[in-house]
């Protein structure tokens, strides 16, 4: 294969299977904590590490990195693994679990102190804080670091035993207080916690930490290459340390860059807070970068799967430009949403030359324009009709092409509308257009062609529905970045979502949840799968298009 198209995680796998290490296999992991959803983050990482997986006719697990009580809940773990399977990147074997492995950490643990490696500590979080130094000072050693053998033993069992308040004591691992990196200034291993744990119950009250159970899971499951993003980097060498301390088996662990884009907010806590303090209507709003929000915002998991195949994996960090995944579903709609129309702001329109209660034409309009497959329908022209309030300007300028006075417009695929006359109300705003219809779509007017063309709906068969046009859920670029004194809470947008009532097409009547339409010339738009109701869809608008006012 040509190394310059590989990415650096494949140059080193490609070079780990040509030394023959691990016996030629690949085994990659994704490790969420059930904290809060996944989001489009977490999405680049999962496919990332399931692409691995399957490019090299390796393994994938999903482990749940289920250590810290406090803030985990079945809720996201039920949430977790739908949205795994919904994006299509399954795992092998069974669910991993690091609460399955906390009697064999506390075994390890032992084990460490045994070798004279861990040592119980009396020091409470601000003190050692104190005693670990900074960048620039070494740190002190805690006055517990040369504690016996047989007493640590014995503190710690007094620890699992409950014998202490939360907070009382740690177990440190014993490395080098005087390490430029903090890291290593005798870590944590474990920290009293009398909480109850979903899985294990009250079997446990104390909790391993993030460097004690991660490397040591990752081997127990035989993981090749543990794959994780940039700021675990000055982690890696308490990985190892623990791995080769215990003489286990040592994955090897990978930084790449993690997925930050423009608009958004990615952090778990602050999602919470979104949703905690209602600025969203929960992890599933469609503004949300979660994939269930994504979902429900008519985002298919092709469209981000893709997404994050462009993305690629590097080793900078970057912030990705929102249109990416917005291009990356517009592309996947384009080819496979069936087009109706629409009106999102209607302008009612009088065919003035239509007898009332008659049918003017019987339109036959095809569902794609670029695929004959998807067929055609047929569509009523009556003798009144809506048309989008914003294809009609009274004081237009010349390049405008659609309805202005003395002007003509195509009605999409029935014919050509020449405006008489503008009927206001009497605050002067216009209420109604009069038009004479001709059913010749290449009929000219004042001798010229009619350029534009515009959507229409029959105003008498028109279905009436909900359309939510969602926004930037944040107004800047970078909404963690706040003036001092302020929070990413006052970079929201306060127009991140419109709803309208719109008048469309008849057929849409019957669409049904989870059904995804362009509507043309406005965008795709997708049935809302929790707040449709038979005969009375609600959609969400996924994207606009490209460029909506284009043709
Ligand atoms: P957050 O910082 O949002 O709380 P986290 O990293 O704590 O996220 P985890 O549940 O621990 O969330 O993440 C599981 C995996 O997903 C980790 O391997 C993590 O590196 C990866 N991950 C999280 N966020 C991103 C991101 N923005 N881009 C790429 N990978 C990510
Ligand atoms: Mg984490
Ligand atoms: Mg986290």
């Amino acid at each position: 294969t040509d190394k310059s198209s590989r990415n650096f995680i494949e140059q080193i796998i490609d070079a780990d299977l040509a030394a023959g290490k691990n016996g030629g296999q690949v085994h990659t992991r994704f490790p969420p904590e059930p904290n809060g959803y996944l989001h489009i983050g977490h999405a680049k990482s999962i496919c990332l590490n399931f692409g691995i997986a399957k490019q090299y006719e390796g393994k994938f697990n999903l482990r749940f990195d289920d250590t810290n009580p406090a803030r985990e809940e079945q809720e996201y773990v039920d949430a977790i693994i739908d949205d795994m399977r919904w994006l299509g990147c399954e795992w092998d074997d069974r669910l991993f679990y690091a609460s399955d492995y906390f009697q064999q950490l506390h075994d390890w643990a032992v084990q460490l102190i045994e070798a004279g490696k861990a040592y119980v500590c009396d020091l409470d979080a601000e003190q050692m804080r104190e005693y670990r130094g900074t960048l620039t000072e070494p740190g002190k050693p805690s006055p517990n670091r040369e504690r016996t053998v047989a007493e640590n033993l014995e503190l710690f069992a007094k620890m699992k035993a409950g014998e202490f308040a939360d907070g009382e004591r740690t177990l440190r691992a014993k490395i080098d207080m005087a390490s430029p990196n903090i890291n290593l200034r005798d870590p944590v291993m474990y920290r009293i916690k009398k909480a109850h744990h979903q899985r294990t119950g009250d079997d446990w009250g104390i909790y391993p930490s993030y460097d004690f159970t991660h490397g040591q899971s990752d081997s127990l499951e035989g993981i090749t290459h543990s794959i994780c993003t940039l700021e675990f980097e000055n982690h890696r060498p308490l990985y190892d340390w623990f791995c080769d301390s215990l003489g286990i088996h040592h994955p090897q662990q990978i930084e790449f860059a993690r997925l930050n884009m423009t608009y958004l907010v990615m952090s778990k806590r602050k999602l919470l807070q979104l949703v905690t303090e209602k600025h969203v209507n929960g992890w599933d709003d469609p503004r949300m970068p979660t994939i269930r929000g994504l979902r429900r915002r008519g985002y298919t998991s092709h469209s981000i799967r893709s997404f994050c195949e462009r993305v690629g994996v590097t080793k900078v960090n970057s912030t990705i430009d929102m249109v990416w995944l917005e291009d990356a579903i517009r592309e996947d709609l384009n080819e496979n949403a069936p087009r109706r129309m629409g009106v999102l702001r209607p302008l009612k329109v009088v065919l003035t030359n239509v007898p009332e209660g008659e049918t003017a034409k019987v339109c036959e309009l095809p569902n794609h324009p670029q695929n004959e497959e998807f067929g055609t329908r047929k569509i009523e022209l009556g003798r009144e009709i809506y048309i989008e309030q914003d294809d009609f300007q009274e004081d237009a300028p010349k390049k405008f092409f659609r309805l202005k006075p003395d002007g003509a417009v195509r009605l999409r695929g029935a014919g050509i509308a020449v405006l008489d006359e503008i009927v206001k109300n009497e605050a002067g705003e216009v209420v109604e257009l009069h038009c004479a219809f001709n059913p010749d779509t290449t009929a000219k007017h004042n001798e010229k062609k009619v350029k534009g063309t515009i959507h229409w709906v029959n105003a008498e068969q028109a279905v009436e529905a909900e359309v939510r046009l969602y926004d930037h859920l944040f107004q800047t670029e970078n909404p963690n970045k706040a003036p001092e004194g302020s929070t990413f809470l006052d970079n929201l947008n306060p127009s991140s979502l419109e709803t309208v009532t719109a008048k469309l097409e008849p057929s849409l009547s019957h669409a049904e949840a989870g059904e995804k339409y362009q509507f043309e010339r406005l965008g795709y738009f997708h049935v809302d799968p929790i707040d449709s109701n038979p005969g009375q869809p609600v959609f969400n608008r996924t994207a606009t298009l490209r460029d909506s006012w284009a043709k």
